[in-house]
């Protein structure tokens, strides 16, 4: 669980247009059907995956995507890019790789997101860019993100404010991975799941195993993690259960609700 006293700093944010003091946070809510159907698109075949989260990206309005070749791997890294007024950038990742079954909670439930978390930002200019990135090859050894973390450039890489990672959420109410988490980006999560009144809880899963995050946090850039695992369901994601079966779809919504206020309100509230 979260300390306590954060959960004391009420803002009031609503879902379409937050209000938070002086502040507004607008986003472009994807409905619950279109959330539902983007995850019911998962294959068992990587390249599939990778075409297909290409696909929504476009549909989502992106109007470039690319594969970023990673050394290593068969598939590159899927980018797509939201430009704001500046080059400090939030990068928003998860891997769309698979290792049994359908892979729907790892992490198809993460990488089917993006375009949605995408597409809520349009509408109205942002300051930071935002760079979301299905990563490639997780599950043998986080290459995509390595690949991507190394193939930055200097710029680049002072650019980049934050990276926002999401792996195998959607079988219980959001969990955030505390002790990694930098505080700052952990304290404007656990205010914005306050003001939705949606719910958060810090689960450390250092000891389950590892993810995209830490090819960032390795080289000091401010990281935080969300998922939805706990010391009971961990167990199911690598032994073939991984089907639509485990999401709880109110859970999964509400993840994917309350991730598109957060980026919005980094976006007004991030140095
Ligand atoms: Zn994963």
């Amino acid at each position: 669980m979260l300390p306590r006293s954060v959960y004391r700093i009420a803002l009031l944010l609503t879902w379409l247009v937050p209000y938070a003091g002086a502040q507004q946070v607008f986003v472009q809510p994807v409905s619950r059907d279109v959330i539902t159907e983007r995850l019911g698109l998962a294959s068992s075949r990587d390249s599939e995956r990778k075409e297909t989260l290409m696909r929504l990206f476009a549909e989502a309005g992106c109007a470039t995507v690319l594969e970023q070749p990673v050394k290593g791997s068969r598939l590159g890294n899927v980018i797509c890019t939201l430009t704001g007024k500046s080059d400090a950038t939030i990068l928003v990742g998860a891997h769309f790789d698979r290792v049994n079954s359908l892979g729907i909670v790892d992490n198809w439930s993460g990488a089917s997101m993006l375009p949605s978390l995408y597409q809520s930002l349009l509408g109205r200019e942002r300051d930071f860019t935002f760079v979301f990135v299905g990563f490639t090859d997780e599950e043998v050894g986080l290459r995509g993100s390595e690949g991507y973390v190394k193939q930055l450039d200097a710029n680049q890489r002072s650019s980049l404010r934050a990276m926002v990672n999401i792996d195998c959420v959607g079988m219980t109410g959001t969990k955030v991975w505390e002790q990694r988490a930098d505080k700052r980006l952990l304290n404007a999560l656990v205010q914005v799941a306050s003001s939705l009144e949606l719910p958060l809880e810090g689960v450390n899963v250092g000891e389950i195993g590892d993810t995209d995050s830490i090819s960032f946090a390795s080289r000091r850039i401010p990281v935080i993690d969300i998922h939805s695992i706990t010391w009971q369901n961990f167990e199911r994601l690598h032994e073939g259960r991984d089907t639509i079966d485990t999401i709880q779809m109110d859970d999964y919504y509400g993840t994917y609700k309350l991730l598109s206020v957060y980026l919005g309100y980094l976006d007004i509230t991030l140095d």
